[in-house]
């Protein structure tokens, strides 16, 4: 503004001497003019061309308005290094990940980015990938339907690598944005290795304990106490302990069995005989202490392994007896699940505290360990269930009240129901 005044008297001055007062004024206010808008257009140029400000000396608007500019630019450079240097870290971690991470557009399922191990594990290549459609680069990997399923889709727990079929690898499906996925893929080759030995273990071991156990089980049933007097109880003792390992050993061979089976057989599972069977075995297990009672409401059969289906029911049916205080009531009811169905087994025993119920299909998992050696247990029932279960895709399902009872529910999709036929005459026991 001070110029400016001075400008003008300047030019008042000068149009007081000349004669021209006016003039001389109006053509100052002009030459202001002009020089400001010179400024404007030369500070508009610099910012379009985006270049470097320099400090301003002096005073006036437009050396206020240089060091103004200048402090921003400096401000937003820092900003803008610092930005860099984090999406610098962050990228220089997700490569650094042993496990393949893609970036994955939502829409069109194009890749937008990965890590080295995507390489490794994947075969995605630097830059000829980039953009391309994930699905057709991972082939033969059944990825169309996985995807689809986005923020629902379950992880896949073991799918061989495109790059080599020995490896072996787990993915998972990260909708981490509304525009992006987060593909995970982790090398479990060696944990399932692992695994691998782990039931060759339990099963190689399991075999040899069979055939001793077998020796000592036969000898101990040969002696007679009346033949060792004051042994009675002793040889008692002995028996019922090798019956309980033997049986130990059996269930783990056969959870063994179960998990190194990746389908079962496929046949028509005659359910009307097999309700009779149970309803014989809870008997005999029951000795009339229990009420027992079959509901069969279905009017179908399914479709699986009658043998290892019987196993499962057979195992809950006792189970029922065997938590079951004398008195209570055990019904085992088959009914219709929309288009598919359920055998459920019902009893009005001691119940399951909730917080065991996550655990209950675990091995050797038990609610009371002494209350399920006492009455025979193994601790294995259930973990063999769950495996039939699994082989049949059908899921189990328990709810359970303390001191009110327990229902165990066996749920069998549309696929593994069978029209019932006429019932046939030999039972799951023959
Ligand atoms: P176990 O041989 O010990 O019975 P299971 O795997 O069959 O082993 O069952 C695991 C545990 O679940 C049992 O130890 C028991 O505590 C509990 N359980 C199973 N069925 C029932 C039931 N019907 N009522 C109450 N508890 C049950």
């Amino acid at each position: 503004m001070p110029t400016v005044a001075a400008v003008l008297l300047f030019a008042g001055l000068v149009g007081w001497f000349t004669g021209h007062l006016w003039l001389c004024v109006a053509l100052g206010a002009l030459a202001t003019l002009a020089w400001h808008y010179w400024r404007l257009r030369s500070v508009l140029r610099r910012l379009t061309a985006r270049q470097r400000w320099d400090t301003a000396e002096g005073t006036g608007v437009w050396n206020e308005l240089d060091r103004l500019l200048y402090r921003n630019q400096v401000e937003m450079r820092v900003r803008k290094r610092r930005l860099l240097d984090m999406l610098r870290s962050y990228r220089a971690a997700a490569a650094a990940l042993p496990d393949a991470v893609v970036v994955l557009d939502r829409n069109s399922q194009r890749v937008q980015w990965f890590n080295e191990a995507a390489t490794a594990l994947l075969g995605l290549h630097h830059p000829g990938d980039l953009g391309e459609a994930l699905v057709e680069r991972l082939q033969p990997m059944p990825l169309a339907h996985w995807l689809a399923g986005g923020r629902n889709a379950e992880p896949i727990l073991d799918v061989p690598s495109p790059v080599d079929p020995a490896i072996r690898l787990n993915l998972r499906l990260i909708p981490y944005s509304s525009d992006y996925w987060l593909l995970i893929a982790r090398d479990v080759s060696k944990l399932l290795r692992l695994e691998q030995v782990r039931r060759d273990f339990v099963a190689n071991v399991s075999h040899e304990l069979r055939t001793p156990l077998t020796v000592v089980h036969g000898y101990l049933d040969m002696m007679d106490p009346e033949d060792f007097p004051g042994t009675g109880p002793m040889l008692e003792e002995m028996r019922k302990q090798s019956q309980r390992m033997a049986q130990l050993v059996e269930d783990l061979l056969t959870l063994s069995r179960l998990e190194s089976q990746e389908h079962t057989e496929e046949e028509v599972v005659a359910m009307q005989p097999m309700l009779a069977t149970l309803r014989r075995e809870a008997e005999a297990h029951s000795q009339g202490r229990h009420q027992i009672s079959i509901e069969d409401l279905a009017g179908v059969d399914l479709q699986g392994s009658t043998k290892e289906l019987h196993s499962a029911f057979s195992n809950l049916v006792t189970n029922a007896v065997r938590y079951t205080p004398a008195d209570g009531r055990i019904t085992v009811e088959f009914r219709r699940e929309g288009d598919g169905a359920v055998l459920a087994v019902r009893d009005t025993g001691y119940g399951i505290p909730a917080t065991h119920l996550p655990r209950l299909t675990e091995r050797f998992y038990r609610v009371s360990s002494s209350r399920s050696r006492e009455s025979g247990g193994t601790g294995l029932g259930l973990s063999i269930v769950k495996h039939i279960l699994g082989l049949h895709h059908a899921r189990l399902e328990i709810e359970s009240e303390v001191g009110k009872g327990s229902v165990f529910s066996c749920h069998f999709d549309a696929d593994h129901v069978r029209p019932r036929e006429s019932a046939p005459l030999t039972s799951v026991e023959e």
